[in-house]
C-alpha cells in the first residue's frame, strides 16, 4: 500500500470564469521516497499540496493516506490526520522569534496532545536530529536562517509523521544551509518516511527518487527545464 494514493483528483475554484486549477491528478508515493514536484508558477503545485496536506478538499477525485479515504473525510479526522501524520515545512521557517526553541517545539506538542512528560524527550531527540541541541534555551529570533530551517523540520518531525510535505524549504537558503536540509529529509526518509517537496530548484529535482512537472494542473513527463 503507497504512504500517499490520489486518483483523478480535481480542483476547480469558484471564480468567474472558474479556474481549473488541477484537471485529474493521478500519484502515488511510497513510505521512504522523496517525491519532488515542480512546475512554473500557476501550475497548481500550491493546491496540489494543500489537498496532500488536508488543508483543502478536492472538487472530485480520490486521496488516500495509508489506505484511508481522507479527501472528504470528516473535519474532525482530516483535522487529527493532518496534525498526526503529516509535517509541514514551508520556505519562510515559520519559528516564533520571542519563544525558545524548547517551546517552538514544545507548542506543537501541546498541539498535538503529548502527554507532558513525554515532552522534553521529544524535543531532544529531534533537536539532536538536526543538530540544534545547543540552541535549545534560545530564543527563536537569534537563530540564523539555516538554523531556523533546522528548527523547522524539528517541529514538523517531533511529532513522528509518517509524511513530510515541503513546500520550497531551500528557497531562503544558501547552498551549503540547502544540503543540510536535504540530508535531513535523507534521514526522514531512510525511516520511511514518505516526503514530498515542491520545488522551483532544480537541485532539489535531481536530488529526488522522483520529481514529476505540473504544468496547468496536469502532469506531464520529464522534468521541466527552467
Ligand atoms: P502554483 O503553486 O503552482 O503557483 P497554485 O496552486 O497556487 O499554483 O494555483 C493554480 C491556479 O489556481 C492558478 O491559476 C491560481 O491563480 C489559481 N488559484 C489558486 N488559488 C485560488 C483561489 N483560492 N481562488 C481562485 N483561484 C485560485
Amino acid at each position: 500500500m503507497s504512504a500517499l494514493a490520489v486518483r483523478g483528483i480535481t480542483k476547480t475554484y469558484p471564480a468567474q470564469p472558474p479556474v481549473e486549477a488541477l484537471r485529474g491528478i493521478d500519484l502515488d508515493v511510497e513510505a521512504g521516497e522523496r517525491l519532488a514536484i515542480v512546475g512554473r508558477s500557476g501550475a497548481g503545485k500550491s493546491t496540489l499540496l494543500n489537498i496532500l496536506g488536508l488543508l483543502d478538499e478536492p472538487t472530485a477525485g480520490s486521496y488516500q493516506l495509508h489506505g484511508e479515504e481522507v479527501g472528504r473525510a470528516g473535519e474532525r479526522r482530516r483535522d487529527q490526520l493532518r496534525t498526526d501524520a503529516i509535517g509541514f515545512v514551508f520556505q519562510d521557517s515559520h519559528v516564533l522569534g520571542h519563544r525558545t526553541v524548547r517551546e517552538n517545539l514544545g507548542i506543537k506538542l501541546a498541539i498535538n496532545r503529548v502527554p507532558t512528560d513525554q515532552r522534553d524527550g521529544r524535543v531532544r531527540s529531534s533537536l539532536e536530529r538536526v543538530g540544534l541541541v545547543h540552541r535549545i534555551d534560545a530564543p527563536g529570533r537569534l537563530l540564523s536562517g539555516g538554523e531556523k530551517q533546522r528548527l523547522a523540520i524539528a517541529r514538523a518531525i517531533v511529532t513522528q509523521p509518517s509524511v513530510i510535505l515541503a513546500d520550497e524549504p531551500t528557497g531562503n537558503l544558501d547552498p551549503a544551509n540547502s544540503d543540510v536540509v536535504l540530508g535531513l529529509f535523507d534521514e526522514q526518509a531512510q525511516t520511511g518516511v514518505a516526503v514530498v517537496v515542491i520545488t522551483h530548484d532544480m537541485r532539489i529535482a535531481a536530488w529526488a527518487d522522483r520529481a514529476v512537472t505540473l504544468e496547468s494542473g496536469r502532469f506531464r513527463p520529464g522534468v521541466l527545464t527552467p
